[in-house]
């Protein structure tokens, strides 16, 4: 089978780094869920540029689904993943499973706050950044990356771990990484397998309603009619919406009136079963 080594345990895992550093390299390491698409591809990319060795880690993390959510249905896909990277430069795929993350006992969470409480995803997914962050914080001290690749298609997420290495003084670099799409401008996603024929075909409207509010807002529209169009144009669509939102794009806070900034426009929304989510800058 051809692919990059899997490795499941960590003492494994700390022995291919201590050999890597002992020789020098730059480690990059790329988190993912799995069920891998050319957007995880162009976070491998990105970190080949910056390092000599990268580590693709895949783990379904069960801390931050809710019981209502999809992780006993999240695809898992590791022999796919293994051959997808084969055309990368990934030198070692990190597979640990649950009883390794989770061990019996293990009782510590990192609890963030700041970017984590902006009332956008947290607002949804309550229990969603303690598990991302805790989960990512244990990632960045078994792997010991000079950098850490996170993509801009989870923009909250990505200023959640920024903040919490910061905080924590994991002396890893965050680097955000742009949003790969599909030709129509659908950000690519695991989910998106989720969506049958019908709901893929309209599944852009969003982001076709975010963009043009952006394009509004560029243009001098107020920022509260142009997102009030988007909203309507989404829902009519037949999404059921969780947040549509124009965000200060470094800390997430909501403007104040007449208050100037980079913004970012960030979205939630239901098609059928499927949650789809998205942001791009003003
Ligand atoms: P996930 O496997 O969905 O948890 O995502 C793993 C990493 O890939 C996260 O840093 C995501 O933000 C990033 N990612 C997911 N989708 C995309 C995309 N379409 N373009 C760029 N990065 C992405």
């Amino acid at each position: 089978m051809k692919g990059p080594r899997v490795v499941h345990s960590l003492p494994a895992l700390r022995r291919a780094i201590a050999e890597w550093r002992a020789s020098g390299e730059r480690i990059a390491l790329v988190p993912t869920m799995g069920a891998l698409h050319e957007g995880h591809i162009s976070l491998v990319h990105a970190g080949a540029r910056r390092a000599t060795r990268i580590v693709v880690s895949i783990f379904v993390n069960p801390t931050q689904f809710a019981p209502n959510e999809d992780f006993a249905k999240y695809p898992r896909t590791l022999p796919r993943d293994r051959a997808l990277l084969a055309a990368t430069k990934a030198d070692l795929i990190w597979a640990p499973g649950v009883e390794t993350m989770y061990p019996d006992g293990f009782s510590t969470m990192v609890t963030p706050a700041g970017p984590a409480k902006a009332g956008l995803e947290d607002a949804f997914r309550p229990h969603f950044f303690a598990g991302v962050a805790t989960i990512v914080g244990k990632l960045l001290l078994q792997t010991t990356p000079d950098i850490a690749m996170f993509g801009e298609k989870d923009y909250q997420q990505l200023k959640v771990v920024t903040r919490m290495a910061r905080d924590l003084d994991i002396p890893t670099r965050i680097i955000g990484c742009p949003t790969l799409r599909e030709a129509d401008g659908l950000a690519m996603s695991s989910r998106n397998v989720y969506l049958s024929a019908e709901e893929r075909r309209i599944a852009v409207t969003p982001y076709a309603a975010m963009s043009a509010a952006a394009e509004a807002i560029r243009s001098g529209a107020p920022i509260a009619r142009a997102l009030a169009a988007g909203r309507r144009r989404i829902e009519k669509a037949g999404f059921v919406l969780d947040y549509f939102e124009a965000r200060h794009a470094e800390t997430l806070a909501k403007l104040a009136k007449g208050e100037t900034a980079p913004l970012r426009l960030l979205f939630a929304a239901k098609l059928g079963a499927t949650r789809l989510i998205d942001n791009i800058p003003v």
